[in-house]
């Protein structure tokens, strides 16, 4: 293999550019050409592609975001779409291609893969929603960020005896709502992967008020319910000032934490390692600490991301 590609597509994640950063150093050091592709299946498709060197990937290990750009493209579904794009990196001689994103990303690289054009995927999401891997690149960034918003909820709402209703993203898998309920001291975490009764919630916390809460903390994953109107009828029921807050795409900005920057950099150096071994069509994760490697077809269509009933257990008693 002599020249190879990489992506960022789907939802922005921090640590992404240290994984580019990852893939280009690494493929520079192997002797292999690397090309950048702008704004994600999009770009593959406008053959938005460009030559990266060393300094590239300059002053990008501590950045936010994506530098390559994402995109949304559901165009990509289509195999015509996608063949076009397979016939742009054919003609730059690239060929594989390291994709970056989440679960939606892997399935475009599961279908070039299928077209028989070599991908590797690797997690890059901050909503742990990825099979395959403990920990995606962004995750524990935004975790972070959850919880220094929560933080500042509670000195507000304990001032106030208010109730705090947090919305919190994740897709439909609740990973970033559990560790953000325990590591920020909720009363609640309302999840996807377990039943909402919206009754029993709310006399959960009219039973916490008669036995002398001042305050509560609801964390709630996005798309289970309209926290406005749950807030309206928490107050109507208790009495008490109720607040939702919806924490939007503040979770997905800012620098890389540490673990994010180094879980990304291993990542984009094992992937190109994966390439120059002969191995296509793979994805990246990381269990109990190693880097490992599932076939990219298997992982989308037989692994599903197990919930930490662990740590539900573990919130249950804390609450
Ligand atoms: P996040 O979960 O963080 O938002 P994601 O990678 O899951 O990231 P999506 O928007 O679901 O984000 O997917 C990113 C892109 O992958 C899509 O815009 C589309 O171009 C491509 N894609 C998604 N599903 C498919 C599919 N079934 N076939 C081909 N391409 C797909």
């Amino acid at each position: 293999i002599k020249k190879i590609g990489v992506l960022t597509s789907g939802g922005d994640a921090p640590g992404m550019n240290a994984a580019i950063r990852g893939v280009v150093r690494a493929a520079l050091s192997e002797g292999l050409e690397v090309y950048g592709v702008y704004d994600g299946y999009l770009g593959l498709y406008e053959d938005r592609i460009e030559k990266m060197d060393r300094r590239s990937v300059s002053d990008v290990i501590n950045r936010g975001g994506t530098f390559l750009g994402s995109a949304r493209f559901p165009q990509f579904k289509d195999e015509a779409v996608r063949q076009k794009a397979i016939e742009n990196l054919n003609k730059h001689g690239i060929e594989a291609l390291v994709v970056i994103g989440g679960d939606g990303s892997y399935m475009g690289a599961k279908c070039l893969t299928e077209m028989g054009y070599p991908c590797i995927g690797l997690p890059g999401t901050i909503d742990n929603d990825v099979p395959g891997t403990d920990y995606t690149i962004g995750y524990l960034t935004a975790l972070n960020c959850v919880i220094s918003a929560i933080d500042r909820l509670r000195d507000t709402s304990s001032s106030h005896n208010r109730i705090s209703v947090i919305e919190v993203m994740g897709r439909y898998c609740g990973d970033l709502t559990m560790a953000a309920a325990i590591a920020g001291g909720a009363e609640y975490a309302i999840v996807p992967e377990k039943p909402y009764d919206e009754t029993q919630l709310i006399e959960d916390v009219v039973k916490g008020i008669k036995n002398g809460k001042k305050h509560s903390i609801i964390v709630v994953t996005e798309h289970i319910t309209d926290v406005h109107q749950l807030s309206k009828k928490i107050e109507a029921r208790t009495g008490r000032e109720t607040r939702a807050t919806i924490l939007g795409h503040v979770q997905r900005g800012g620098a890389p934490t540490a673990f994010d920057r180094v879980l990304a950099s291993r990542m984009g150096v094992y992937a190109v390692d994966l390439l120059i071994n002969g191995h296509g069509g793979r994805c990246v994760g990381v269990v109990s600490g190693e880097l490992v490697h599932h076939d990219i077809i298997d992982a989308i269509e037989n692994k599903r991301r197990v919930f930490d009933e662990e740590l539900y257990l573990t919130a249950a008693k804390l609450f």
